[in-house]
């Protein structure tokens, strides 16, 4: 799946066309019809842990003012400019973001108040793009097949959205779920593993109960843009078997693994800019780099998805269990 660091990506791709008109659409989604996008204009980008959210609005004459405390006719021009100046204002994501925020449940709970086929009249128009597990964005230019079908075809993947826009270009979606949302993302900056604001000590505390720390690692609650390759090099490089109850961990131990999730996916950020291939100690290897044989296993919380899961069994070794009975004799 791609991780933060992707979509981080795939928002730099996207950002250049912010302020730009659609101007043709194509593309195969059902679900969303893209041809609802046209003649819309892209007016903001944002990036929240796994998810990219793109702002439509349509041309400004005909924006209809949203229920507020100043949607009551106003007669005089003076108060007409203020109005519009206080939506504009009110129109900013980080207007709603900052302050008290709602946490998500989850990353991929149900997204809530999805409209159908077009943005929801008066709503705020969000296009809450996730990519699963293969999903991609494309920059003037189509993915093309690299290998032929089981039928011998050369077929070219179909995009899922195509957006042509007013300066020439064009974005290509593949693989990728849509859907419009009728609120600002929602997404608090303190949970993004990537933003300046996370807020460590609440993931610290997330971290530190009695449950293992690979499951609470992946939830986005408190880690979004944190999956599965962040998790196992986080935790090997911390030194932590992946199933230790984070309220076995001390402060310390605790406060290196966030340092670890926080530098590697750093890391990952910078070089996906400078067009290099993320390094893994870990994920998907045989051997540690010390040469141990490295373990593999689908790990996740009962009833909850299960990951594949790799660490080394000398370098991240199980602690005692806690509790006076398992106290290892001298
Ligand atoms: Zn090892």
């Amino acid at each position: 799946m791609p991780e933060g660091p992707s979509v981080r990506r795939f928002h730099h791709l996207v950002s250049p066309f912010v302020g730009q008109q659609v101007v043709k659409t194509g593309g195969s989604s059902k679900k969303l019809n893209p041809a609802g996008l046209q003649l819309l204009w892209l007016q903001d980008a944002q990036v929240h842990g796994k998810k990219l959210f793109l702002r439509f609005d349509p041309d400004e004459e005909i924006v209809c003012p949203r229920s507020s405390p100043l949607s009551e006719p106003l007669h005089d021009e003076e108060h007409m400019e203020e109005a519009r100046h206080h939506q504009e204002v009110s129109d900013l994501p980080s207007q709603s973001a900052g302050g008290a925020h709602v946490v998500p449940s989850g990353d991929d709970g149900p997204p809530q108040c999805v409209g159908g086929d077009s943005p929801a009249g008066g709503a705020e128009r969000w296009l809450q793009v996730s990519f699963g597990l293969f999903g991609s964005v494309w920059v003037n230019e189509f993915s093309r097949a690299k290998k032929a079908n089981k039928k011998g075809d050369w077929k070219d993947p179909i995009p899922r959205l195509v957006l042509h826009f007013g300066g020439g270009g064009f974005l290509a979606f593949y693989n990728c779920q849509m859907a419009w949302s009728c609120s600002s993302p929602v997404v608090s900056p303190a949970s993004d593993i990537l933003s300046e604001k996370f807020h460590r000590g609440q993931a610290l505390e997330a971290l530190g109960r009695d449950q293992p720390v690979c499951y609470t690692l992946l939830d986005q609650r408190y880690f979004s843009g944190l999956g599965n390759i962040i998790k196992n090099e986080a935790l090997f490089r911390a030194g932590i078997h992946p199933l230790t109850p984070g309220s076995l961990l001390g402060a310390l131990r605790l406060e290196a693994l966030v340092d670890h999730v926080v530098a590697f996916s750093a890391g990952w950020l910078e070089g996906k800019f400078q067009g290099r291939q993320q390094h893994t100690q870990i994920y998907q290897k045989d051997r540690c780099p010390a040469g141990h044989q490295v373990v593999k296993e689908a790990l996740g919380p009962p009833g909850g998805l299960q990951r594949l899961t790799w660490w080394c069994p000398q370098c991240q070794p199980r602690l005692p269990a806690a509790g006076p009975e398992q106290v290892q004799p001298p």
